[in-house]
């Protein structure tokens, strides 16, 4: 299996630091076990002594610095610990997320017992096993837990996208409208910064709307395929990279002519295929930086062609409508092209997906989205929150696409206009 972490140098180090730093019969209480051999872990350990752990993430390939990492500590029960990380803060703004259940769920040691570079945890007496990590991680065994849950729903394909540079199989989903003739199409995408895990959760919530047995949920089967692309960086994912600003360029990066990744190449192959010229909606999701300004609050990140600003304004102002979630979204808090980061020097390293995407045939609307890791505008961003972003999102989608004007079909199926959506 070549996706095993103890074939994985960089890991192996990782742990053989673990293991140095544990002396055997060097004290009467044992030291912790520490490790990230499994998938999406990343931390290296520099010492344990007494009751303070000293580690740091493991950047790897990424250019600049960066903040995922992913461990768990086993014999530890009925102790406190201090983890102290030395290379910079990676501690989000609401703490480490925890997990008793090997990474199945998670919630927010909160800011109480957490700063920037360290946080202090109690060991439950019967603790065997606890993973800490800068959010919440979603890797492909999650996934399938989730596809579990639609097993056999004829409304659901699990198609493979291509092979992985490491070999994996990259999932594409296909679901909603798959059989008939689709009125429109959505292509989503998450994960080309493999690390932005919170995203995840909200695609989750989109096909759970996609799929749901209501009056949305049938319509969507009736009038809209879905294609989604659950792990661009599918080796990120699993080997627990940064993934961001990754050398030579990541994979937001890749979608000029000579893409250096099979994920990106199979993309630009599969989605002008996939949407044949008729009437397209692309969205990309992502999560942003650490703390502190927009990346804390939900936001679109805006195009640079006017038409596609517009029409993202035009989204957002229905997603603010439409939101029953938790999670507040105001469209002024979308990020113009032009301003902070998002300018023509962010895409110097090469084509994100957006800028692709919007000069595929028939693509009306390519939008983005960046949801913060932990705090959207006072709200705490988990698994189940995100979720509700997801559903949120679908309700925009439909709306949006009930009132696309009949002229956008025209121009982009070059069908009659007469076959418009309506809401029923
Ligand atoms: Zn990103």
């Amino acid at each position: 299996m070549r996706h095993r972490s103890d074939t994985n140098p960089r890991r192996a180090l990782a742990l053989g630091a673990a293991i140095l730093a544990a002396p055997v019969g060097a004290a009467e209480v044992p030291d912790p076990r520490i490790d990230c051999a499994f998938p999406g872990g990343n931390a290296i350990v520099e010492s344990i002594e007494n009751d303070t752990v000293i580690l740091k993430q493991d950047r790897r390939d990424t250019e600049g610095w960066w903040f995922y990492w992913y461990f768990r500590v086993q014999g530890a029960a009925g102790r406190t610990l201090n983890f102290k990380f030395t290379d910079g803060a990676p501690v989000g703004v609401r703490g480490p997320a925890i997990s008793l259940d090997e990474g199945l769920s998670w919630e927010w040691l909160g800011k109480e017992r957490s700063t920037t570079n360290a946080f202090s945890y109690a060991f439950g007496e019967d603790a065997r096993s606890v993973r800490f990590s800068f959010g919440m991680p979603y890797t492909e065994t999650n996934l399938g837990a989730f596809l579990k849950r639609f097993s056999g729903n004829p409304a659901l394909k699990v198609e493979t996208l291509c092979q992985s540079r490491k070999g994996r199989p990259v999932e594409f989903l296909r679901l909603g409208c798959i059989d008939g003739a689709p009125q429109a199409r959505v292509f989503i995408t998450c994960r080309h910064h493999c690390c932005e895990m919170m995203a995840s959760y909200a695609v989750e919530g989109i096909a759970e709307s996609v799929l749901a047995d209501d009056d949305a949920g049938r319509w969507f089967r009736e009038h809209v395929a879905f294609g989604i692309v659950p792990f661009v960086d599918k080796d990120g994912v699993e080997d627990g990279d940064q993934g961001k600003n990754r050398r030579p360029h990541d994979h937001n990066r890749d979608y000029g002519n000579n893409g250096i990744y099979a994920e990106t190449r199979a993309i630009r192959a599969l989605l002008p295929r996939w949407s044949g010229g008729h009437l397209c909606i692309t969205l990309d999701l992502h999560c942003p930086s650490i703390r502190g300004g927009e990346n804390e609050h939900i936001y679109q990140v805006g195009k640079e062609p006017p038409d596609q600003w517009a029409r993202q304004q035009d989204f957002g102002k229905i997603l603010e409508d439409v939101r029953q979630g938790p999670l507040p979204y105001k469209a002024s808090g979308d990020l113009p092209f032009g301003q902070k980061w998002n300018t023509a020097k962010n895409y110097a390293a090469g084509t994100s997906f957006c800028q692709w995407a919007h000069t595929v045939p028939g693509v009306w609307l390519a939008t983005s989205f960046e949801l913060p890791y932990a705090n959207a505008s006072g709200f705490e961003v988990t698994a189940r929150t995100a979720r509700y972003f997801g559903h949120d999102i679908a309700r925009a989608l439909r709306r949006y696409l009930e009132q696309i004007p009949n002229t956008a079909r025209v121009i982009t199926t070059g069908e009659n206009p007469t076959g418009s959506i309506q809401a029923h």
